[in-house]
């Protein structure tokens, strides 16, 4: 997988909030760490921040022309809310808008509230940076940085961490995609591998006939595949599915 990485603002005039402590700091740590996890688990990371921009309009135009022209599979925008000040718990966000970045956006959200902060849902705001990706694209509200709670909580190791394992899993398989054969036994739908997939929208369902089917390559992590399909008529992008370890559909309608 290539993802694209966005440490939020870090270009000024582009700049974060300032609270308890700074926007900037804040995604610049968890970026850090997170393009240090993906690149560790064999993944290829694209730098998507730039270095100088007249304008936050130029800042974020930059950002956007980075993921497209390097063409990556995700485009992880990290950012940290501000609101007003307070010692309340606030908690994670995610943004996305079609059904594929919704259903990363979910998987990677679960991981987040695991440590411990308030879950305040996947939602769907066009914001420029995601609207603008030619791929499935998220935009992550990690917590608030001017929530006394929140800032308590937060560690940029353990978030990190979360939004890798929100992203691929928790395996630390870094073998090689394998080209092989993958054998469906009975007509089934596919489906993307999160748990919210009984949220999405039919269309983004597969169907697909008994039979072996080439494919390029694909990579398993846990009970999911990460699949290329051979025939790029048949499917277009990297799929990931749901199959047991002999290619078998396990989840099906
Ligand atoms: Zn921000």
């Amino acid at each position: 997988m290539k993802f694209g990485i966005d440490i939020g603002h870090n270009c000024p005039p582009d700049t974060g909030a300032v609270a308890i402590k700074k926007e900037d700091d804040l995604t610049k740590a968890v970026g850090t760490k997170l393009i240090e996890k993906l690149s560790a688990a064999g993944h290829s990371v694209i730098y998507c921040t730039p270095n100088t921009a007249a304008t936050v309009g130029e800042s974020l135009r930059k950002r956007v022309d980075k993921a497209n022209a390097n063409q990556v599979d995700i485009f992880v925008s990290i950012h940290f809310n501000a609101a007003s000040p307070t010692n309340e718990p606030r908690g994670a966000e995610i943004y996305a808008i079609s059904n594929a970045s919704k259903a990363i956006a979910q998987s990677v959200l679960k991981e987040i509230v695991k440590l411990g902060f308030k879950n305040r849902g996947v939602r769907s705001t066009a914001f420029f940076v995601i609207k603008n990706t030619s791929m499935p694209a998220i935009l992550i509200e990690c917590c608030f940085c001017d929530s006394r709670a929140d800032m308590n909580l937060f560690d940029a190791e353990e978030m990190a961490e979360a939004i890798k394992v929100g992203l691929i899993g928790d395996s630390d398989d870094t073998s090689a995609p394998q080209p092989g054969i993958l054998q469906i036994s009975q007509a089934t739908v596919l489906k993307p591998s999160t748990e919210q997939a009984t949220d999405l929208n039919r269309e983004t369902l597969v169907n697909i006939t008994p039979g072996n089917f080439p494919v390029l390559d694909f990579r398993y992590e846990e009970r999911h595949y990460w699949v290329k399909w051979k025939d790029k008529s048949q499917r277009n992008r990297d799929e990931h599915f749901i199959f047991d370890e002999h290619g078998k559909v396990v989840e099906q309608e």
